[in-house]
């Protein structure tokens, strides 16, 4: 069979799907249930622009930032629900009022649970796009579109993975576009987990708790008491409203994405896990922050404060763009590298890994996960169930002693 890449590296980025000029290859699911590109080579023509643009063939270029920041938006109530520091959003909301008809490009949920890359000039829409999905989100046609709005003098902004940052700028590069007005922001990247296991682990979820539709599914937010939970809100068959609410070491999916068990083969191997970076801005977690020496001093405790990289020209102006809604501190490169390791090496494979290689095919995600971990996601469960009970109360206490402070000085 034809390849475009070894199979293990491919990213799934979605670059050759989306130039084959015969739309004769599709991303389709291999046993592993991982999207890799397949051919109709009786369609085929051998014009080689799926090999030219695939960045595991070619060299992108990569580059080292030039400033490191930590930063959180200044928009209390928008950055509940994204990941950490709210930056994303604040990015599509300010280029958002630019004057050059500006196209943000990011990843919802659909209607059926499945992560999808979208492109649109509408505020709202893009409140869809807080918040970190931890899964691979399909590209579908989101080059072209990219392509087509340059080309017809949009400006744009693609927040996305650095592979997914690279398919595009290669894709671009192939197709002789000018991407003078396109922006870029990778995000620090883990890895991916493929859809399939999301979907598998969403309908066995469906059929223990009899669920008509998922109404909200997230992996993370700033609301409290749900940082790193899988959270589902759905609606059963009988039209109730029902949650299920999981520390991420009790989920089957999350410790799986998270222990890096079910990652992509090739996240184990990814050139873009590395503190040079393919796009204009970076943005992720800030670890380990305030471990080292700065010229400017943290006047707060950030809570879960984002990091933002900045790479290129084109990153001081969007960082310009979103300066006056973002608390921004000077940090040091170094401190940013020392705490994350995606800015170091690619996530290690898990030592069930193999196992997981070899069973998925017959059993499917769930059973899978259940002959590896056996009682270990019950057990971390009631551990971090004992856990948040105590913290809750602990919160309840302080809330009651600070409201008898309040009430006992407004009296005297
Ligand atoms: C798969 C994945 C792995 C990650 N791994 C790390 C890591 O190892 N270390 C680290 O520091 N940070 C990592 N991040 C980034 C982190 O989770 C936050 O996205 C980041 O801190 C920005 O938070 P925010 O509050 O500024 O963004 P928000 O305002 O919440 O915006 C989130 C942005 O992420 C985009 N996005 C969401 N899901 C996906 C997806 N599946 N694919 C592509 N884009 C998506 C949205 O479109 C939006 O632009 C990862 C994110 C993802 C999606």
């Amino acid at each position: 069979m034809f390849q475009i890449c070894d199979f293990d590296k491919c990213c799934g980025c979605g670059a050759c799907e989306n130039i084959c000029p015969k739309q004769c290859i599709e991303l389709q699911e291999n046993e592993h249930g991982v999207k890799i590109p397949f051919i109709n080579e009786s369609m085929c023509i051998n014009c080689g622009l799926c090999k030219q643009v695939c960045s595991q063939n070619s060299t992108v270029e990569l580059r080292e930032p030039t400033a490191c920041y930590a930063a959180r938006s200044k928009d209390d109530a928008q950055r509940l629900d994204s990941a950490s520091g709210g930056v994303g959003y604040m990015l599509y909301k300010e280029f958002l009022q630019r004057s050059d008809a500006p196209v943000v490009c990011g990843v919802k949920f659909n209607e059926s649970s499945v992560a999808v890359f979208k492109a649109t000039n509408e505020l709202d829409e893009t409140e869809k796009f807080r918040g970190s999905k931890y899964v691979q989100a399909e590209i579908g046609e989101l080059y072209t579109d990219i392509a087509n709005a340059l080309k017809t003098g949009h400006s744009v902004l693609l927040i996305a993975l650095p592979c997914q940052v690279a398919g595009c700028l290669n894709f671009l590069k192939v197709k002789k576009i000018d991407n003078q007005r396109l922006y870029t922001v990778d995000l620090l990247c883990h890895g991916v987990s493929p859809q399939r296991y999301l979907t598998e682990q969403l309908e066995d979820m469906k059929n223990k708790h009899d669920w008509k539709s998922i109404n909200l599914l997230t992996f993370r937010s700033n609301r409290r008491f749900r940082n790193f939970h899988f959270y589902v809100q759905a609606t059963t068959k009988k039209g109730k409203k029902d949650a299920v609410c999981r520390y991420f070491a009790g989920d089957p999916y999350f410790f799986g994405f998270l222990r890096g068990v079910s990652l992509r083969e090739s996240c184990y191997q990814c050139s873009f896990a590395t503190r040079k970076r393919v796009a204009d801005l970076t943005i992720g977690d800030f670890i380990g922050l305030g471990k080292m020496p700065s010229s400017t001093s943290l006047e707060e405790n950030i809570p879960n404060p984002s990091l933002i990289l900045c790479n290129t020209k084109k990153g001081e102006e969007l960082l310009k763009l979103i300066g006056k809604n973002i608390y921004l501190y000077d940090r040091p490169i170094e401190e940013a590298v020392e705490g994350g390791s995606s800015l170091q090496k690619p996530f290690g494979r898990s030592n069930l890994r193999n196992e997981f290689l070899k069973l998925y095919p017959i059993n499917g995600f769930i059973k899978t996960m259940d002959i590896l971990t056996g009682n270990l996601l019950k057990k971390n469960e009631i551990k971090f169930g004992v856990k948040a009970i105590v913290k809750k109360a602990v919160y309840k206490l302080h809330m009651e002693k600070l409201v008898f402070i309040l009430t006992n000085r407004s009296t005297r």
